[in-house]
This record gives structure tokens, C-alpha cells and sequence, in this order.
């Protein structure tokens, strides 16, 4: 969208008409036409030039829908359930602590957000590539990445009100119950990880994980997705999958789950260049949200403190989010220098590994880069952004839940690319043959443009219809009416400034993909 500017040149005034443009990773402003010294001049020329461009350009968001209404974690929890977004697990059972389903609409929105990251981080980059690692790996994995042994909390319940948790064992003697304040009895170790038996005889079979991060397939697979797709460093690895953690005391909707999908980009530095791509992936990321929709008020980065970082970890930013229920972390990026690569390496001794490594004597793989001047082995440093589905679906749902009071309505102002269902198109008069029949073509012809989901809405109360889709975040409504049966011209209703306009056929379809961009 172009705008105009106003620019002070040796104390005179001159105006320009800008443009935002993307290249790459950054948003830039390009001027695109001199536009004089009077500002109503101005906005005249730069009327004509807009018109000549695009004769109908899109009026992204505006006026109605401003601030998010605050909701309460409950309240949202029972939106989504009524909308058909988010479902407790297995509910006409009675549900069970930390799982959740997702529904025909939550399950388009999740979809939506994980394509739109794979989108960014892999298919509009070259140095990064996407893998799919199993849900349930060689067992020894997770003894060499220390999660068998180190990821261990101390299970406590409170002495008074019986309110179980779980606390780092540093924590444990001063740690007090969260709900009064009592103190907490030590109910023993606990691994967070599930377990599962592989093969069907009991005494036979090997005892297995279900994975609690996607990293670690990433770091085993290292050596030969790296020969594989020639990649030199500094590259990326990324995978979208379920983890699951047998979390104490699962909270807060679908924040704190036992099941739970995750986002996690592994990006291999060598060592010194760590902090610079540590500062780019928190800034990139950071702008990944505000670009999903999240308006950068309710973000903020947290550097965690050094006494608070894992040991593996020299440097963390936790991207926090005003959640209904608080403010907590959206997203990590850490610095886990050559502590996972260090790890799973076979012959660690021959490498400088700077990170504290377990020892390590089933790896059969070196998973070591060589150095082009020096000839040089050595162990990459990882760049970790971690963020889960989960949570954000949460922190877009939170954002986009507006009760617009001056119109009567509910808006889910959601960003086109994420809402569930991209276009309704509405017959004026239900089960009109001639008007459901013209309806159907221009959703059959918008559905092949292939950019989601278009609903045909037979049900002829188009008020009505028009709320329902405000409600689920349905960015375009399309009237079809009896002009349309003359010069197939359609009524286009946007949600979030309730405009409507009149556009002819071809018309429709330029708005409908310019509009989704
Ligand atoms: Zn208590």
C-alpha cells in the first residue's frame, strides 16, 4: 500500500509517495513518485497514481477493529469449543488433564500458522531445509542428549491443600506451594518423558520414548542431511512436529499441555560467529510474530538471567506474550553452542569441545564440519528459535477476539493468511436455484485459486451470515444477488471495515489474490 511522506529538504517541504516493499527479511520504503511541494496537491496526484496501479486496491485494516478485547483464559477456552476451534480430548469420555483436540476451524488455523513458518524459514530461504524426524527414536539418543539422566524434576505436593507440581531440585527447599503458600513434601524424582515399550513380548522389548523436543532428530540426522543437500555453513535445519512431557500440573488451556506440536529451526554457526546469529534469529523471529498479527505491545524479549540458563546454554531470549492468564513465553531462542552436536559426536576427544558433553561411546559418526583454509574438523555452534504451535495459536486467538460493540458483532481479526475460511459466498435468497447455481461457480472458481478454504453459505439471512463469519475470522463475504444473473457482478463485504464494494467478475478474482498476498 503506498502512503505519502513528507520530507524537510534545506528547511522547504516536499512530498513523496512511498511504498513498503520486502526484500528478503526486511520491509523497505521505496519512494515511488514525487508529488510536489502542497500537500493537497499531494493527495491528488497521488489518488491518480494509485488509480492507474491497481484500479481497486485493498484497504487493509482500519477504523472498526483497534484493540483486542480482554477475555479471560476460561472465556476463550469456551469461544473456541463453541466455534468448533479447540476441543478438550476425548470430551464425551470426560476429556483427560493436558490433551486437546482441534476442530474443523482450529484445525485450518493451526495449519495456516505452521505453513506460514515453513513458508518464511524454508521455502523463501536457501540456507535453510525441513526434515521429519519420528515420534519414536533409538532410545540412546535421549541418554546422549541427557534427557534420560538430567531431565529430572522433583514431583512435590503441598503439605496443606495437597496442590501437586513439579521443582527444580536447586528449588526444592525454598519452593512454596503456588495456590497457599504452604510447604511442599518431596514426592520423589520425576522424568517428564513418556515411555513406551517397542516389540510385543514385555520381558523382550525395549523400553522407548516419545520424543519431548524435535532437536535432537535434527542433531542425529546432522551429518547427512548436511551431505545431502550440500549445505555449508552458516545453515538450517527446521522441523514442525508433536513432542510430548508428562507435565505435572497441565494448565491454562492449551498453553501448558502433555501434547504439543513444536516449530524449531537449528541453525549451525561456527564458533564466534554465535552472538551475531544468536541477535538475528531473536530479532527475525521477533518480527515473524508481529507479522502473524500479534501487535508488538504485548511482546517482550527476556534475556534469562545466567543462574537461570540451562548449562548447555550460553545465552537465552525468551519472547514473552501477555497471555489472558499472564504474561509468559511465546517463543526461546538459545545459544546452545556445541553442547548437542558435542554431544551425539563419536571420538569427542579429537574435537575442542567447549560445552560440558556426557561421554559418549555409541555414536558411530563424527558430527563435525571441516574448515576450508585450515583443513580443520571442528563441532558447529547451534542457533535454537523453539517456539510452539500451541502457544501461538493462543497468542493469535487472543489477539484477533474483538467484541466490536458499535456493530453488534464479534471479529476474529485474524490475518487473511491465517483464518480458517478465506471467502463465504452468500445467495441472497436461499435455495434459489439460479442464485445458488451462480454461487457455486464463483466458489468452485475461487476455491481452484487454491488459497484455502471457500464456503458456499445457503442459508439466505445475509446479516446473519455476515456476524457468523465475523465471529470465525472469515476475512471475505460475497454476496450474490440478481444483478449478478445479468453482468455476474458480486457484492464483496470486508470484515474488519464492513466495507462493501461492487466488483465485476475478473475484478473478483484479481481483489480475491491480491487480497490473500
Ligand atoms: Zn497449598
Amino acid at each position: 500500500m503506498a502512503f505519502i511522506v513528507k520530507k524537510k529538504i534545506s528547511g522547504k517541504e516536499y512530498y513523496y509517495l512511498q511504498k513498503s516493499i520486502r526484500e528478503g527479511d526486511k520491509v523497505k520504503s521505496k519512494v515511488v513518485a514525487y508529488l510536489g511541494k502542497d500537500l493537497q496537491e499531494a493527495e491528488k496526484k497521488a489518488e491518480q497514481i494509485k488509480m492507474q496501479e491497481s484500479p481497486k486496491q485493498i484497504e487493509k485494516k482500519q477504523e472498526t477493529i483497534n484493540e483486542p478485547t480482554e477475555i479471560t483464559i476460561e472465556e476463550l477456552a469456551n469461544f473456541c469449543k463453541r466455534k468448533g476451534f479447540i476441543y478438550p480430548s476425548g470430551e464425551i469420555y470426560g476429556g483427560l488433564g493436558g490433551f486437546w483436540d482441534f476442530g474443523h476451524l482450529g484445525s485450518e488455523l493451526v495449519n495456516n500458522l505452521k505453513k506460514a513458518w515453513h513458508n518464511y524459514h524454508i521455502q523463501q530461504r536457501d540456507d535453510i531445509v525441513a526434515i521429519d524426524g519420528s515420534i519414536i527414536t533409538n532410545p540412546k539418543v535421549w541418554e546422549a542428549s541427557g534427557h534420560v539422566s538430567g531431565f529430572v524434576d522433583i514431583a512435590v505436593e503441598c503439605k496443606k491443600c495437597h496442590h501437586k507440581s513439579k521443582v527444580d531440585k536447586h528449588e526444592l527447599d525454598t519452593a512454596k506451594c503456588d495456590k497457599c503458600g504452604s510447604e511442599y513434601e518431596n514426592k520423589g524424582e520425576f522424568n517428564p518423558m513418556f515411555t513406551t515399550q517397542i516389540g510385543p513380548i514385555k520381558e523382550d522389548s525395549t523400553k522407548a520414548y516419545l520424543r519431548p523436543e524435535t532437536a535432537q532428530l535434527i542433531f542425529t540426522n546432522f551429518k547427512l542431511v548436511q551431505e545431502n543437500a550440500r549445505l555449508q555453513l552458516p545453515f538450517g535445519i527446521a522441523q514442525i512436529g508433536k513432542a510430548f512431557r508428562n507435565e505435572i500440573t497441565p494448565r491454562n488451556f492449551i498453553f501448558r499441555v502433555r501434547e504439543f506440536e513444536q516449530m524449531e529451526l537449528e541453525f549451525f554457526v561456527e564458533p564466534g560467529m554465535d552472538d551475531k546469529w544468536h541477535k538475528y534469529w531473536v530479532e527475525s523471529r521477533y518480527n515473524w510474530w508481529i507479522d502473524q498479527g500479534i501487535d508488538k505491545n504485548r511482546l517482550e524479549l527476556y534475556d534469562v538471567q545466567k543462574n537461570e540458563l540451562s548449562h548447555y546454554s550460553k545465552a537465552t531470549v525468551d519472547i514473552m506474550y501477555n497471555f489472558p492468564h499472564g504474561k509468559e513465553e511465546l517463543e526461546g531462542i538459545a545459544n546452545r553452542t556445541d553442547f548437542d552436536l558435542g554431544s551425539h559426536t563419536k571420538n569427542q576427544e579429537d574435537f575442542n569441545i567447549s560445552s560440558k558433553v556426557m561421554k559418549n561411546n555409541n555414536s558411530t559418526t563424527k558430527l563435525a564440519v571441516q574448515n576450508f583454509e585450515n583443513k580443520n574438523w571442528f563441532i558447529p555452534y547451534v542457533i535454537e528459535p523453539s517456539a510452539g504451535v500451541e502457544r501461538g495459536v493462543l497468542a493469535l486467538l487472543n489477539e484477533a477476539y474483538n467484541v466490536d460493540e458499535k456493530n453488534s458483532r464479534t471479529v476474529l481479526a485474524l490475518k487473511p493468511h491465517l483464518s480458517p475460511i478465506k471467502a463465504a459466498v452468500i445467495p441472497l435468497k436461499r435455495n434459489n436455484k439460479q442464485l445458488v447455481g451462480q454461487a457455486k461457480i464463483i466458489k468452485s472458481d475461487l476455491q481452484k485459486i487454491g488459497l484455502g478454504r471457500v464456503m458456499l453459505e445457503n442459508s439466505g439471512n445475509i446479516g446473519k451470515n455476515y456476524r457468523r463469519h465475523d465471529e470465525i475470522g472469515t476475512p471475505l463475504c460475497i454476496t450474490v444477488d440478481f444483478e449478478t444473473l445479468e453482468d455476474q457482478s458480486v457484492t464483496v463485504r470486508d470484515r474488519d471495515t464492513m466495507k462493501q464494494q461492487r466488483l465485476g467478475p475478473e475484478e473478483l478474482i484479481k481483489y480475491y489474490q491480491q487480497y490473500f498476498e
